[in-house]
C-alpha cells in the first residue's frame, strides 16, 4: 500500500518515537482504535512506520464498543484495518450501563477507568507488550490545565509509561501533533471518522478547557506554545514547599510564642 503522509507528520511522529524510545525490535503493539480522527491517523501512521522502520514490530487494533444507544459501526473500522493489514478485534462492554447506574460519579472518570482495564486485558489476551493511544499535543496541554483547575496538581500523562502491574507499556506516538493537523489528516488516510455515540461528547471538562484555550489564544497568540513548554519538567520554576503537618506546625508555633506569664 502507498502511504501518503506529508513529511511534517512523519517528522513529528518520528521525533516522538525516537525521543521517547517507543518501539523495540519484536514489539507487539495493540492500537486503541475508537474510530475517531485521532486513532484513525494513529493506525495509519503505525502501519506506515511498520514498513519504514528498521525495527520489526507487529500491530493489531482493538475497538471497545461502550454500548451507548446508537449502533457502533465496527465493520467500517475492520475494513480500514484490512486495508492497512492490521488484525482487528472489537468487543462490546457494559460501560454505558455502569455510567447510567452511577449518576453521582463523573461519567468520563468511570468510563476511562473501565476502558483502561478492558484494553489492558485485551492486550494481555493478544500477547501484546505495548498499547498505542492516539493522544496528541492538545490533549497533553488540556490534561495539564485540567489537573490544575480540578485538583490543584501540576501533572499530565507521559509520552511513554510502563505499567508495572500489568507489564504493559503505553506509547503515544502522536504526542507532537496538534489536533488541527490530525483533523486535516483524513485527506491522507481516506477514512471518515465515526461520530462518537457518547451523550457526554462535547460536554466534558476537557471541552471547557479546550474552548478556554481557544478563547484566550485570540488575545495571546503565544498562549499555546507557552502552555506546551510547561509540559517539560525543566520548565517548572520555584514552587512553595509542601504544607507542614499539624504537629510540625505546633512545634514551630511554640518557638514563636511566649509562654503565658
Ligand atoms: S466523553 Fe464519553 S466516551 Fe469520552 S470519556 Fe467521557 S464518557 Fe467516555
Amino acid at each position: 500500500m502507498q502511504f501518503q503522509l506529508p513529511q511534517v507528520y512523519f517528522s513529528k511522529i518520528m521525533r516522538a518515537i525516537v525521543e521517547f524510545d517507543m518501539i523495540q525490535e519484536g514489539d507487539r503493539i495493540l492500537i486503541g482504535l475508537s474510530g475517531g480522527k485521532d486513532s484513525l491517523l494513529l493506525s495509519y501512521a503505525l502501519a506506515m512506520m511498520r514498513e519504514r522502520l528498521k525495527k520489526r514490530f507487529s500491530l493489531c487494533a482493538f475497538t471497545l464498543d461502550l454500548m451507548f444507544d446508537r449502533h457502533f459501526d465496527t465493520d467500517a473500522l475492520e475494513r480500514f484495518c484490512q486495508r492497512l493489514r492490521i488484525p482487528y478485534h472489537s468487543q462490546a462492554t457494559d460501560i454505558a450501563a455502569i455510567i447510567r447506574e452511577n449518576p453521582n460519579r463523573s461519567a468520563c472518570f468511570t468510563c476511562a477507568f473501565f476502558r483502561r482495564g478492558a484494553i489492558n486485558r485485551m492486550a494481555k489476551n493478544l500477547q501484546c507488550n505495548k498499547i498505542a493511544y492516539a493522544h496528541h499535543n492538545d490533549d497533553a496541554v488540556e490534561t495539564l490545565l485540567m489537573g490544575l483547575f480540578h485538583s490543584g496538581q501540576i501533572s499530565t500523562f507521559l509520552p511513554k509509561t510502563y505499567l508495572s502491574r500489568t507489564g504493559l507499556t503505553v506509547i503515544r506516538p502522536l504526542i507532537y501533533l496538534r489536533e488541527d493537523e490530525i483533523r486535516q489528516a483524513e485527506q491522507y488516510h481516506g477514512m471518515t471518522p465515526i461520530a462518537s455515540p457518547c451523550p457526554y461528547n462535547g460536554k466534558t471538562a476537557r471541552q471547557a478547557v479546550k474552548e478556554l484555550i481557544r478563547r484566550l489564544s485570540r488575545e495571546n497568540p503565544l498562549l499555546y506554545p507557552h502552555l506546551a513548554a510547561a509540559l517539560r519538567e525543566n520548565n517548572v520554576g520555584e514552587l512553595w514547599p509542601a504544607a507542614k503537618q499539624r504537629a510540625e506546625m505546633a512545634d514551630v508555633y511554640r518557638q514563636y510564642m511566649k509562654k503565658p506569664s
